[in-house]
């Protein structure tokens, strides 16, 4: 037995949502149901997260100019401002938490930058007064979130999305909410919301036959292969890097899209997308009480920095850091236990983007960060967790 770093949280509503039969309807009353969760007008569903942030710069016009970007976050989201025509330009992390440095970011500001990608990773809300502020003093910039992490996240009690011109979410398998693949918008901007559907329309083709089968295999796979009793097998296979043509996803010389990425959503992807939200407060209070249990148990773990206690945090991970990740890796997996390094790199310093302009800031914070947060499963029951805890205490003190 393997206890994953990570695993979807699939169960009969959504297996059952992806194996009925679909209505013309799946996808409409997904967005009206992620709409409402946001609490904002509209909702307009994409294939991927990176779809959704590549169509919002083009129906905001935005083409050739600079756009501001945490160098410590996914790098599809770098990966579609280049595909927008734009040029990505990298804000260190502050020390504090995981985000972005808006003062840096605001120091980065010319007469070409368009707009910023202000995300609260990790689920850890970005500060919206900051955010506020920045805008009153550059109104040029439009503010979009990137909110993968942050569904249910709120800055003193307002959800983070709620500020700026939209907000975008990734729903891939490994997002605390998912529709297989996918991504959507939201925004209280009506118009904006018609130029998102009218490009959908131009841009974005509909799935085959094929294209349908394809994704629910590959629920039905995740499915099977998060179960603990299969995981470790699976483990084994990632480690021999035999799943890497399967499951990378990006690749550190490339800036590239996947082939699909201008393919709808399935029918049955917005069906098991709206099973998942109706179980999102449930899901989101789990995550949290395992969150706690770690702050509790972790405490004086020698050389453990565990992450800030934000109130409002939605923990799409849980990221403490250690200087000896590595070993400690090694270490939990002898013990049936898989952490993982979330975000392994900080973008700026991937070949791909490491002699773009936009890459010529240095970005110290985000470099540490990539070399040391170490990812703690929170998909499991209270009690497995204090286990977890117990194993990386006796880790650590094996190895300081
Ligand atoms: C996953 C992710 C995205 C992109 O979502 P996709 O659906 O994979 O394109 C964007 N931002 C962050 C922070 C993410 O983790």
């Amino acid at each position: 037995m393997l206890l994953a770093r990570f695993a979807p949280r699939l169960g009969l509503p959504e297996i059952s949502a992806a194996l009925r039969p679909t209505s013309g309807q799946d996808l409409r009353r997904f967005e009206a149901a992620f709409a409402e969760l946001a609490g904002q007008a509209e909702a307009v569903a994409f294939p991927y997260g990176r779809t959704a942030l590549l169509l919002l710069l083009k129906a905001l016009g935005i083409a050739d100019l600079e756009v501001l970007c945490p160098a410590y976050t996914c790098v599809v989201v770098a990966h579609a401002i280049v595909h927008s025509g734009n040029e990505p330009v990298f804000v260190d992390s502050q020390g504090h938490d995981f985000n972005m440095d808006l003062e840096l970011a605001e120091r980065m500001v010319t007469k070409r930058t368009a707009a910023m990608v202000a995300t609260s990773l990790f689920g850890y809300p970005v500060d919206l007064d900051r955010l506020a502020s920045f805008h009153r003093r550059h109104p040029q910039v439009v503010i979009i979130q990137d909110c993968a992490h942050a569904l249910g996240a709120t800055w003193r009690r307002r959800p983070v999305q709620q500020e700026g011109i939209a907000a975008f979410y990734g729903l891939g398998l490994s997002k605390p909410l998912t529709s297989v693949h996918g991504g959507m918008v939201t925004t209280d901007d009506q118009s904006l919301a018609r130029s998102l559907r009218d490009l959908r329309q131009q841009m974005i083709s509909p799935p085959s036959a094929w294209d349908t089968l394809r994704q629910r295999a590959f629920l039905l796979a995740a499915w099977a292969g998060f179960n603990p009793n299969l995981y470790g097998l699976v483990n084994w296979l990632e480690r021999r890097g035999e799943l890497d043509r399967l499951a990378s996803y990006y690749d550190e010389e490339a800036i590239d899209l996947p082939a699909d990425a201008l393919v709808a959503m399935a029918s049955f992807q917005a069906a098991v997308g709206l099973a998942q939200l109706r179980r999102q407060e449930e899901l989101l209070a789990r995550r949290r009480e395992v969150a706690r249990i770690y702050d509790r148990q972790l405490e004086g773990v020698p050389g453990l920095r565990l992450p800030p206690l934000v109130e409002g945090a939605a923990y799409s991970h849980y990221v403490p850091r250690h200087d000896r990740r590595e070993q400690i890796i090694e270490l939990g997996l002898r013990r049936g236990v898989q952490m993982g390094r979330v975000l392994e790199y900080a973008i700026p310093e991937l070949s791909a983007y490491r002699a773009r302009p936009g890459a010529v800031n240095p970005c110290p914070e985000a470099a540490a960060l990539a070399r040391t947060v170490l990812n703690l499963p929170l998909w499991i029951e209270p009690k497995q967790a204090l286990w977890v805890a117990r194993m990386l205490r006796e880790v650590v003190n094996e190895i300081c």
